[in-house]
């Protein structure tokens, strides 16, 4: 069974939809029992997202990161937005 540990590790090829079928199923069971890891998976969605807005892929200022982030967030977290999408 999967730890935390083994899916943070695991989490950047996750995003980029590099996992085989195995490890995609792993990493699924245990965000459906943790939810740490699922806000964890969330937030850096949202950061590769805003990261991959930037002009240039610059390396940010933590803190534009931050802020851009948090925006993000706050967008998200409203209620009509993510449902409706689906
Ligand atoms: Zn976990």
């Amino acid at each position: 069974m999967l730890k935390c540990k083994d899916l943070v590790a695991l989490s950047s090829d996750l995003l980029d939809g590099e996992l085989t079928l195995k490890q995609r199923i792993a990493v699924r069971m245990h965000l459906a029992m943790c939810v740490h890891c699922r806000r964890f998976i969330r937030q850096l969605r949202v950061s590769q997202r805003v990261i991959r807005q930037l002009p240039d892929q610059q390396a940010p200022e933590l803190d534009t990161l931050l802020r851009a982030m948090q925006a993000q967030q706050q967008r998200a977290s409203e209620p009509d937005q993510s449902d409706s999408s689906k």
